[in-house]
């Protein structure tokens, strides 16, 4: 696979264009758009275009397996007993706080075991079976492990809590549910880059160097806090190349994967860097994190309306009558499920719109259109490169390797006189 992407490289060469210095002001007709994008998009081709499609269009397919099987477990808590008897051994205790926690905590590790044999089909046997994936499988359990308990103990907190508020808050529920979580997610992802991301990967400051130089280069011409770039050893998951931005304020860092390191140019390491700090410089971790709450707010008001519909004719037979009773959970994880299904085209495009506007902030300030298709094609490596104008919407929080290309290659066209 890597081989392949050389390939595309030294294919990718052949692209350049170079302005003549004393023509400037003659308009250039010897670069076509979508001539040039063909040419690029033919570098994923056969086997290699064959594959990517296939992973990703599995995981169309994958969206609908994971709510039909939350679905099913919600079914085995609810309808198999399985909540009726966590209730009786968290009602031994007398605090109800206590008993949401226990209740909570108990919920988090079954669904885990329950949720078990489609979370290691597609977290590592699926992955290894594109050669997507660079772990072990006691490195995936590992992960699993750490992934559990942070979730484990966080979620149970959220939840008491969450509970705690629909005690008090009657037939408003949703409205502090909402409240709780927004305030819980803008901490997480506060807390993210010091305390979380740190236990899956080793991060260090990027290391000295030219490359090193010319990424503070082009963060101060951006207004960008230049000690924030980290590196982190991504290779041992995966064979990806990857950046991001995480955190704020404070905790505000840009992080770039040792793939990247290892495969791409200075000038493809610029240009995706200039994509990380367009997200930091309009602010999208901030737009994303307002977005989420609006959305968070829509879908607790649904979910309130669904639970009712249900309840008033099902509760008995669910065991279920009281919102603010903890028996409520599976219930309503199986709504979130279900609600989140049908939102994953509004959250694809909420992520996809910062995403394709990150591109655009990119390729201003890397100035290097040929290393930003070049990464797009290698980020095509697991999502399909051409999809259908609805298939965009629906399935992709990035934009399809097409329209990045096509986006690079159109900033070209209108910079021919001016690159190098
Ligand atoms: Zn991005």
């Amino acid at each position: 696979m890597k081989k392949i992407f050389l390939l595309f490289f030294v294919l990718a060469t052949g692209l350049a264009i170079h302005a003549q210095p004393d023509t400037s002001h003659v308009q250039v007709t010897t670069f076509n758009v979508n001539d040039a994008t063909e040419h690029w998009l033919n570098t994923l081709s056969g086997a290699a275009r064959a594959k990517s499609d296939a992973y990703f269009e599995g995981g169309y397919w994958l969206i609908l397996w994971n709510t039909l099987y939350a679905v099913f477990v919600g079914a085995i808590f609810l309808l198999g007993g399985l909540s009726k008897r966590m209730k009786a051994i968290v009602d031994r205790v007398k605090n109800v706080n206590i008993q949401n926690l226990l209740y909570a905590l108990l919920y988090f590790i079954l669904s885990w075991i329950l949720l078990f044999p489609l979370s290691i089909y597609q977290g590592y046997y699926r992955e290894h079976q594109y050669n997507l994936s660079n772990l072990t499988l006691g490195g995936w359990f590992k992960e699993e492990m750490i992934g559990l308990s942070v979730g484990v103990i966080l979620g149970s907190i959220l939840l008491t809590l969450v509970y705690f508020a629909m005690r008090k808050a009657g037939n408003k529920w949703w409205m502090w549910a909402a409240g709780i979580c927004i305030v819980f997610i803008t901490f997480i992802v506060f807390v993210a880059p010091v305390f979380l991301s740190p236990m899956f990967n080793d991060y260090k400051p990027l290391a000295e160097g030219p490359l090193k130089q010319q990424i503070l280069s082009m963060a101060r011409a951006n207004s960008i806090p230049a000690e924030n770039v980290y590196q982190f050893d991504a290779s041992k998951q995966s064979d990806r190349v990857s950046a991001n931005v995480s955190g704020f304020g404070s905790t505000t860092r840009i992080s770039l994967n040792d793939n990247l390191l290892k495969r791409c140019t200075p000038a493809e390491i610029r240009s995706v860097m200039g994509h990380e700090m367009g997200h930091y410089v309009m602010n999208h971790v901030y737009k994303g994190l307002f977005e989420m709450s609006v959305l968070l707010v829509v879908l607790f008001a649904f979910i309130n309306f669904v639970f009712n519909l249900i309840t008033r004719r099902y509760g008995d037979r669910l065991g279920v009558k009281e919102i603010s009773d903890i028996g409520s959970l599976p219930l309503l994880a199986v709504l979130f499920s279900l609600a989140s299904f049908v939102f994953t085209p509004v959250t694809n495009t909420m992520t996809r719109t910062q995403e394709t506007e990150a591109d655009m902030f990119g390729l201003n300030a890397a100035r290097e259109p040929d290393a930003e298709a070049h990464v797009d094609m290698m980020l095509s490596e697991y999502r399909k490169i051409d999809p259908g104008y609805w298939e965009e919407i629906f399935f992709y929080d990035h934009p399809s390797g097409r329209n990045r290309v096509h986006m690079a290659m159109q900033w070209k066209a209108e910079h021919l006189n001016e690159i190098k």
